[in-house]
C-alpha cells in the first residue's frame, strides 16, 4: 500500500495517525475527526481526487464498508439514524463524514436557499442537455 503524500492535503495526514484510528485495510482508511462521539470519517488510502476517480476495487469495496460504519455508529451511539455527508470542499481527497443523528436535532442543511439559488440563474435547455447525456452515461452498456 502507497503512503497517502498528497502535500498540503490534510486528510492524507490524517492517514495512518494512529491516535485516532478506528479501522483499516488496504484501501480504506476510518478514523475519528473531532471530539465528537459517533462521528466517523472514511478516506481512501490514496490520494484520489473524489468518487469520480476511484478505482474499481475501491468502488466495490465502498458498499459494504458504509454499510459496516454506519450500522456501527447507530449501534454504539444508540442514535436514530446516521448520515452520510460527502461534500469535499476542505479537501479533494475522496472521503465520507458518518453523523449519528436524533430525531429531534434539526436538519444538518437546509437546501432550499441552494436550490433556489440554482433555480433562479437555471438553463431548462441545459438541464435537460446534460440530464440527458449523464442518462446516456448511466444507462447498461
Ligand atoms: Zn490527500
Amino acid at each position: 500500500v502507497s503512503a497517502c503524500v498528497a502535500e498540503g492535503c490534510h486528510v492524507c495526514d490524517a492517514v495512518g495517525a494512529r491516535e485516532r484510528h478506528l479501522y483499516s485495510d488496504a484501501t480504506w482508511f476510518a478514523f475519528s475527526p473531532a471530539e465528537v462521539p459517533g462521528w466517523v470519517m472514511l478516506a481512501t488510502r490514496e490520494h484520489v481526487q473524489g468518487m469520480w476517480d476511484l478505482s474499481s476495487e475501491q468502488a466495490e469495496s465502498l458498499g459494504p464498508l458504509v454499510r459496516a460504519i454506519g450500522g456501527a455508529v447507530v449501534e454504539a451511539t444508540g442514535a436514530h439514524r446516521a448520515h452520510l455527508v460527502y461534500l469535499g470542499e476542505s479537501a479533494l481527497h475522496f472521503h465520507l463524514m458518518f453523523l449519528p443523528r436524533n430525531e429531534q436535532e434539526p436538519p444538518l442543511l437546509d437546501n432550499s436557499p441552494l436550490v433556489a439559488a440554482a433555480q433562479a440563474t437555471g438553463d431548462v435547455e441545459a438541464v435537460r442537455a446534460v440530464a440527458a447525456r449523464i442518462r446516456g452515461m448511466l444507462a447498461p452498456h
